[in-house]
């Protein structure tokens, strides 16, 4: 696409007009409904049309998970060939991981080289989770005399997963593996502005030989589509990435029927550069940690805290390196900052640097649409000096290329600042001093401490937020507890004595 002048991008692969729902391995056809634009950030150009699911489509695609799960033979399959499947998926995405970068690209703006990374882990997920359920293991107990106590590990049902737009094909397909790998069965919701990308990865998942009804797709607005699939009474658990506020709503409405959740939320992580750092790779780090993603990740470290000492130095080089950020073209190799995903977001985040302005904080650089582009959501790389933690340029999550600074005088007063949020999800420290290193990640309370690196996902660890950053964890041991039930089987091993009602002659 040009993204220069807004002309319409050059089709590398065919875009449905359509994005249906993806019922039992078919695509829905059913004629009217609410229909929403998919829009290409980079041009602003229409290129499909969301055709919204119904409650009666979302009770469709609830049935038809719950058919495949009360009786299908995903859940009684063996492991080592539910695993094949899985194993599948994975080549089949990276076979057409191409065809998966163009459409996720087009619709979110997120620069291709970057995407390129999401599909890799999207099919690593596959194969990860593959590993760690072919890997259960049960508990025995013999220590009741005369008995033997077994405990197995089930499938827990049916999930209803939702997505974000920021990263679809990285977050949904973690949502996606977590929950079928031990037998379940899902309807996945997307974001309504970025469907492409993931009506295709559905049906990748078919072609990879996946039984109908294990994945099904709804797609819609959240109040439409997505509330009627949170409190759709065919659903056992919930599993949701997102913003913290929508976070809140449908942990309500699950608990409403006493469904679990787990919940991957926001974050304004707190980014440390403390004198003793390498500020070669400290530098790199900030940059990258508030303007890969387009800035739209949960995980930016979007609060930049800079020691006194060093402070001048490090964000002067900041501003000088955010300045030759080179923007454009997603689908251009180059391209390091795309478009933001959508036009109301944009402004969105547009409109927080005159609230930088109201609360006396100092523009550093960008603040504006990027000049140069006649069409497409694109901004410049943004950074403020705010005056005190209590700004909302800290507290909220901005969710765009805006990177807020702090000075700070001592290591106390930076802990205290990272942990002044009402999140918790990652922090970043830069040190080589140890002790630095070790109060902070000690101190801080987030659910990660990235020390002196940034975005590294073990996938065998742990991942999830502290505070209003999440409600349980993804990874190896985490997603097990959630989306399996534990059964426990007793047997006597001797004929145990047993009750006697009724035996006693009168
Ligand atoms: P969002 O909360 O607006 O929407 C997320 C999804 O929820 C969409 O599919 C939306 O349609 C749906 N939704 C909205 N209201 C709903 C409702 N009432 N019931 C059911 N579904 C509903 O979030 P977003 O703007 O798409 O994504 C950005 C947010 O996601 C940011 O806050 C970001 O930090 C967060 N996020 C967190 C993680 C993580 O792992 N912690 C990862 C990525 C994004």
């Amino acid at each position: 696409m040009n993204a220069a002048t807004g002309s319409p991008p050059r089709p590398q692969f065919p875009v449905v007009d359509r994005v249906t729902s993806l019922i039992a391995g078919q695509r829905t056809s059913a004629p009217g409904g609410h229909e929403i634009p998919v829009i290409c950030p980079a041009t602003e150009t229409v290129v499909s049309r969301l055709r919204e699911a119904d409650a009666q489509e979302v009770d469709a695609a609830v049935r038809a998970a719950r058919e495949a799960f009360d009786r299908g033979p995903w859940p009684r399959m063996t492991i080592d060939d539910r695993k094949d499947v899985l194993y599948r998926i994975r080549d089949v995405m990276r076979a057409n991981a191409q065809e998966l970068a163009y459409l996720e690209c087009l619709n979110t703006g997120l620069p291709l080289a970057r995407i390129r990374d999401h599909i890799a882990r999207a099919a690593r997920n596959f194969e990860f989770f593959a590993e760690v359920a072919s890997t259960l293991k049960g508990e025995t107990y013999t220590g009741l005399k005369g008995f033997l106590t077994y405990v197995t590990r089930e499938p827990k049902g049916v999930g209803a997963l939702i997505a974000p737009w920021n990263a679809p094909l990285a977050l949904a397909s973690m949502r996606v593996a977590t929950c079928i790998a031990f037998g379940n069965t899902c309807v996945l919701k997307p974001s309504e502005y970025t469907p492409l990308s993931m009506l295709r990865m559905v049906e990748l998942f078919h072609e990879a030989g996946l039984p109908p009804g294990v994945v099904n797709l709804v797609n819609g607005r959240g109040s439409v589509t997505g509330t009627a699939l949170v409190s759709h009474p065919g659903i056992d658990m919930v599993g949701f990435t997102g913003g913290t506020h929508t976070g809140a709503a449908i942990m309500s409405a699950a608990g409403r029927h006493l469904k679990p959740c787990i919940l991957e939320l926001g974050g304004k992580s707190a980014n440390i550069v403390h004198p003793s750092a390498n500020l070669e790779r400290a530098l790199d780090g900030a940059l990258g940690g508030i303007y890969s993603n387009n800035g739209q990740q949960c995980l930016a470290g979007s609060r930049i805290l800079v020691h006194r000492s060093i402070a001048d130095e490090f964000i002067g080089r900041f501003v000088e390196r955010a300045q030759r950020i080179r923007i454009g073209d997603p689908l251009e190799d180059t391209t390091e900052l795309g478009p933001l995903a959508y036009r109301d977001h944009l402004e969105r985040v547009l409109s927080y640097v005159e609230v930088a302005r109201s609360e006396g904080a100092e523009l550093l650089t960008g603040g504006r649409r990027a000049p140069g582009f006649a069409k497409g959501y694109y901004m410049e790389p943004t950074a403020v000096l705010a005056k005190s933690n209590a700004a909302r340029v800290c507290q909220d999550e901005i969710f765009g290329p805006f990177a807020t600074f702090l000075v700070y005088d001592s290591l106390d007063e930076a802990i205290a600042i990272a942990n002044d949020s009402p999140f918790g999800l990652v922090a970043y420290v830069w040190a080589e001093d140890l002790n630095v290193v070790m109060r902070a990640s000690r101190e801080i309370r987030a659910g990660t401490i990235w020390v002196n690196t940034t975005l590294v996902r073990e996938l065998r660890a742990p991942f999830g937020g502290y505070k209003q950053s999440g409600v349980g964890r993804d990874g190896a041991t985490a997603s097990v507890e959630f989306f399996t039930e534990q059964k426990t089987t007793t047997i006597p091993i001797d004929p145990a004595p047993l009750p006697q009602f009724g035996r006693q002659t009168r």
